[in-house]
């Protein structure tokens, strides 16, 4: 998508903070961080929202569950923990309509989310 932001940083057309990257998956550094922690687990697929999700593209989420667990570890909030969060659509506080996973840590969590 070509006017996609996450699209754009997936391709290397604007700069971020790349934590981690293979074929399935980019993560970088939220650039307005809500934590200490804060990194966006981003399938390479442009997929505007969980409401896409389909068996074709379902893989994408253990992957990319699997891969925060690794970011967790090397970036030492494992131990302690960590939250992992997905908005969905307007209510859900969707901003970037591309779907990612947001990697919360090194302070704690309050529950419910605002
Ligand atoms: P959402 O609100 O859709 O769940 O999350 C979108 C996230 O993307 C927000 O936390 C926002 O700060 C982040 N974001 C938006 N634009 C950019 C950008 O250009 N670069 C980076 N690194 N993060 C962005
Ligand atoms: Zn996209």
């Amino acid at each position: 998508m070509s006017d996609c932001i996450f699209c754009k940083i997936i391709n290397k057309e604007i700069p971020s903070n790349i934590v981690y990257e293979d074929d399935l998956v980019v993560a970088f550094r939220d650039i307005n961080p809500q934590a200490p922690v804060h990194i966006l687990i981003v399938p390479k697929e442009h997929i505007p929202t969980l409401l896409d999700l389909n068996e074709d593209n379902k893989h994408l989420i253990s992957h990319a569950y699997m891969v925060a667990k690794e970011l967790a570890k090397k970036e030492g909030i494992d131990e302690k923990g960590y939250r992992i969060v997905s908005n969905c659509g307007n209510d859900g506080g969707q901003t970037v309509y591309h779907i990612h996973f947001h990697l919360l840590g090194g302070r704690f969590m309050t529950w419910p989310p605002g």
